[in-house]
């Protein structure tokens, strides 16, 4: 059949970006068809991660141009990850999630190439993440993260003044979502804070003080914490609670019910008791979409230079309308993990108990 209308280029909106000059473009940013060329064929992308930030993140890097994905993931799919972890059907529950995350963009996406990694990110040599131009992450947990950042950071060296050497800057976007709730930042380690220089952003899990939970609940919550905190212990004593016993959740749902009850509390549900019990937030595919694209569009201003990249932390909130805000964080100057350190140098002669004494008062070695 012949085309009525010709199909518009699958790169129409890319070279906006990359065809034409811009005042925000970065140094080496030269607009014509080679930038795009160059990104199809040097930029080496890893995506951590293939939940649900993660599928969002391959879709949108392979339909941005980006042609060399790989993508690395410890998980294999369940039936409870298939109303967001849309790259997913029925039939490929219990496989993992990287390889049929990574065959089912090759499907609709034609010239990407995607290597999967079916495998636990500490599997993996430190130069394996040295192979990529950016890391992208798309992780529901601190320590995951900690350890990609400890990574990347690993690769940075600073030169005698203490700047740092722009060849071993691993960049990494880093994207997080928590229900309505989500952010995206730029790593640029060196320049940018690193995951660690800003660790205190992630507060320590919401814990009720046990005299509100004891004396006076105000919310659902209050009385499942009731439940399973106090009541739990006082009933079963040495039996520990088991939060994927069903009996066990039973038992708390139920004692919850009296409590809230007892107080005139309404809202106690049993999936509500789950979710209190295990900490559980539900996930929201419209905010890893929004985060997910947020991520793939500093990825590409870092691969290209096409546009200065977020100055470096954004946070989007949807929980009531659509809330966002770019917020620049600061360097710690003391982090470990990516400061430039101090220098030490000791003879080889020299033993561990002078190097450690070295290190807690300063002084010279002899
Ligand atoms: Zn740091």
């Amino acid at each position: 059949m012949a085309d009525v209308s010709p199909q518009p280029s699958r790169s129409r909106d890319l070279d906006k970006l990359l065809l034409r000059p811009g005042n925000l473009v970065g140094p080496r940013f030269e607009p014509g068809p080679e930038m795009r060329d160059d990104l199809q064929t040097y930029a080496r992308v890893l995506v951590v991660g293939a939940g649900g930030l993660g599928c969002e993140l391959l879709k949108d890097l392979a339909l941005t141009g980006f042609r060399n994905l790989e993508v690395i993931d410890m998980d294999r799919i369940e039936v409870t990850n298939l109303n967001r972890q849309f790259l997913f059907r029925l039939e490929d529950v219990g496989k993992p999630k990287a390889e049929v995350a990574a065959k089912r963009v090759m499907e609709r996406i034609s010239g990407v190439n995607i290597v999967p990694h079916f495998c636990r990110i500490e599997d993996k040599d430190i130069s394996f993440y040295n192979d990529f131009n950016i890391i992208a992450l798309g992780l529901d947990s601190i320590e995951a993260r900690s350890y990609i950042n400890s990574v990347a950071c690993s690769f940075l060296e600073y030169d005698s003044d203490d700047n740092p050497r722009e060849e071993t800057i691993k960049p990494m976007v880093d994207g997080g979502t928590e229900g309505f709730k989500g952010h995206a930042r730029v790593i640029l380690p060196g320049i940018t804070p690193c995951f660690e220089c800003t660790i205190w952003l992630f507060p320590p899990q919401v814990k009720f003080p046990l005299c509100t939970l004891a004396e006076t609940p105000r919310t659902a919550a209050h009385c499942i914490e009731y439940a399973h905190l106090i009541k739990w212990n006082e009933v079963h004593g040495a039996t520990a609670f088991d939060p994927d016993n069903p009996e066990h959740m039973k038992w708390v749902y139920d004692e919850a019910l009296k409590r809230a009850e007892l107080f005139g509390i309404p809202g106690v549900t049993y999936s509500l008791t789950q979710g209190v019990v295990k900490n559980i937030i539900p996930a929201i595919a419209s905010t890893n979409a929004i985060i997910s694209a947020a991520c793939a569009l500093e990825t590409l201003k870092i691969a290209t230079e096409c546009s200065k990249t977020l100055s470096n932390y954004l946070t989007y909130n949807g929980t009531q309308g659509v809330h966002t805000k770019v917020t620049e964080f600061e360097r710690d100057k003391e982090c470990l993990v990516c400061g430039p350190g101090v220098l030490i140098e000791v003879e080889p002669s020299v033993t561990l108990q002078k190097v450690i004494s070295q290190l807690l008062t300063s002084e010279p070695l002899r």
